[in-house]
């Protein structure tokens, strides 16, 4: 498909967005009349600035307030749409967005706004152009797609066409299937945009919290499938009015935007496939399938030796054994149950520069995958970086790509089994566990501290490129500010993150990222079959618990129906406890060690699904009074 986007999706001056554009891969643009208006140039320079960068100007928007007005209004308004003409002509944009009338004087009549567009487009023919009628979710008299169609048919000029736009259908609530009855060739332009469900004024909504394809709640895929069923074959574009992309950096968007359109149209394809009488007019985007991913074969820390010596201490307090060290580099791996945790203190390596920018932190993470190479491929075809690390003799090649913020994510084969694929690179010399096994199995979840504009990038990411389902979006009181959480998983479960952003920069979130840069994994939860059991062996290795109130005791007794034997374990304990309606979690804390990083010791009963988020507080607070 020809792939586009609204200028004002983007910050940065205009060339520059147009730059960002280009090198994301775009084929076009819709241009914001704002980002003109206040351009240093002509319409003339801007047609030749965006054909030199391979970028057609699809749609000049918006045109406002047009349809349905009385005679005096409406004459100064076509005097008022030929200088946009003018324009439109001498950048080579061919097809102008009118959208519906949001003005007081309009008036409730659609055989007027028939005939109002009619001579409208009437105009756009002299010159050869095209206008588009858009149905804004707050039009005074037109909101809905069906009223825009009924209008744009009763026009019927061939230079006059609906425009779609996903977000004020979606955000009504408005059924999209109508569409696929509309001819294809009346839709003249496409906007997709998604956002996350949200109780507030449409227009608020629209303005500041629009997301890109994938990173909201909304059915988009749904949407743009209906617009396919059409036989729509035009542009397929974003308009994105989001605060916090006004201010990312610019390339960032765009990447995030590329891969928004790619993932819409591989997950359409696969819709449209699953119904052969679909017959698809358009070629759609169709990268290698989402890997099959099975949970996470270990975790990565950078270090140099001094905290290599730390983390060595560490992970035995909580009951790691040392397994081997590898065979060419000051790599060391420690394991327990099926967590295998490696500490990479390899001088000029990729984890030395990790730790060189963000001292001792995590810098890789293993994902067991069914096909490593099917998933990179998979990966590279959503725009993300591959990762090739050098490799000594004999060692096995485990392909890796960048996640967003410059950490590794491993494809280790699941098919190798617990030794398969250290043998190759590890001398194998298993210390034994000496008594201070803990009991701890698997990593249940990894938790990440982002940067506020980083949120809907990992949301996306992990959807496009891991194949992850984001979950419940919840907002946690730290005593400093708020922290928005929101876990992404498999199907299966056996992969969890947790992606944690601070909504403020006071918070214990925002602090560590001050120090890690963001993108950091902010706490690692391994699972136990029996808490208290294991809690007991742990705090004897020396492990230390971050304290909870007496308060937090009383308080879950009111709230919960609770055995109280097992309150008072918790109690004594410092355990923390959820309850859902499909199971319990039972967890605890250890204090943080150096940059913030801490561990969290988790036992999921039944089905219980989510992360004991209500319980962050407790943490948050201990942490900050202790
Ligand atoms: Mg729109
Ligand atoms: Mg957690």
């Amino acid at each position: 498909m020809h792939r586009s986007i609204a200028t004002v999706s983007l910050s940065g001056t205009l060339r520059q967005k147009l730059e960002a554009v280009a090198d994301a891969g775009f084929d076009g643009i819709e241009l914001f009349e704002a980002d003109f208006i206040n351009f240093n140039g002509t319409a003339a320079e801007l047609g030749r600035i965006a054909g030199d960068l391979g970028l057609s100007i699809d749609l000049y928007q918006p045109f406002r307030d047009f349809e349905g007005m009385p005679e005096a209004q409406f004459r100064r308004s076509l005097e008022r749409a030929e200088r946009k003409f003018d324009l439109m002509q001498a950048m080579g944009a061919p097809t102008m967005l009118c959208c519906s009338n949001t003005s007081p004087l309009a008036v409730n009549d659609p055989a007027l706004a028939a005939a109002q567009l009619h001579e409208l487009a009437e105009r756009a023919a002299r010159r050869n152009l095209r206008v588009g009628f858009e149905a804004l979710a707050w039009g005074r008299h037109t909101w809905l797609y069906g009223q825009a169609w009924e209008i744009v048919k009763q026009a019927n000029h061939p230079n006059l066409g609906l425009i779609l736009d996903s977000f004020h259908t979606l955000s009504l609530k408005d059924d999209p299937a109508g569409i696929a009855a509309i001819p294809g060739d009346k839709i003249f332009f496409l906007q997709m945009a998604d956002a996350p469900l949200l109780s507030m004024d449409v227009i608020q909504w629209a303005r500041h919290h629009r997301s890109f394809p994938g990173q909201g709640d909304f059915d988009v895929i749904g949407f743009f499938e209906q617009a396919l069923r059409a036989g729509y074959t035009g542009p397929l574009s974003l308009e994105i009015f989001n605060d916090i992309f006004r201010e990312t950096p610019n390339r960032r968007t765009a990447v995030d935007a590329m891969r928004s359109l790619l993932y819409l149209e591989s997950e359409a394809r696969q819709r449209l496939a699953e119904q052969p009488a679909a017959a698809q007019q358009v070629t759609l985007f169709d990268p290698p399938p989402v890997p099959s991913l099975s949970g996470l074969s270990f975790i990565e820390f950078a270090a140099d030796e001094a905290s290599a010596a730390t983390l060595a201490t560490l992970v035995k307090q909580l009951g790691f054994r040392r397994i081997g060290r590898h065979r060419s580099k000051a790599v060391t791996l420690y394991r327990q149950g099926d967590i295998n945790l490696i500490v990479n203190a390899q001088p000029d390596s990729f984890a030395r520069q990790r730790f060189e920018a963000h001292g001792t932190s995590v810098c890789a993470l293993g994902v067991r995958c069914d096909d490593p190479l099917a998933a990179v491929g998979r990966a590279t075809a959503m725009r993300s970086q591959r990762h090739d690390s050098p490799v000594g003799p004999n060692e096995l090649r485990v392909p890796a790509i960048v996640a967003p913020g410059g950490n590794l994510i491993h494809f280790v084969p699941g098919m190798l089994g617990a030794n398969g694929l250290y043998e190759n690179d590890f001398v194998l010399e298993d210390e034994g566990a000496g008594g201070n096994d803990a009991g701890l199995q698997r990593i249940d979840h990894v938790a990440l501290g982002l940067a506020l504009d980083q949120l809907d990038t990992w949301v996306l990411f992990t959807r496009a490129v891991l194949g992850l389902e984001p979950g419940e979006s919840l907002e946690l009181a730290d005593p400093f500010g708020l922290i928005r959480s929101r876990g992404v998983a498999n199907a299966d479960r056996s992969l969890r993150l947790v992606l944690n952003v601070s909504l403020s920069q006071r918070t214990r979130t925002a602090r560590t990222l001050s120090v890690t840069g963001g993108g950091a994994v902010h706490h690692i939860a391994l699972s136990c079959a029996d808490i208290f059991e294991t809690a007991a062996r742990l705090r004897a290795n020396g492990t230390r618990f971050v304290p909870i109130s007496d308060n937090y005791y009383d308080d879950l007794a009111t709230r919960i129906d609770i055995d109280p034997a097992l309150l008072s374990r918790m109690r004594e304990a410092g355990v923390l406890f959820d309850r859902s309606l499909a199971g319990d979690y039972l967890h605890i804390y250890t204090e943080s060690f150096e940059g913030g990083l801490f561990f969290e010791v988790a036992q999921r009963v039944a089905g219980y699904d989510a992360y004991g988020a209500l319980n962050a507080p407790a943490r948050l607070a201990s942490q900050a009074q202790g």
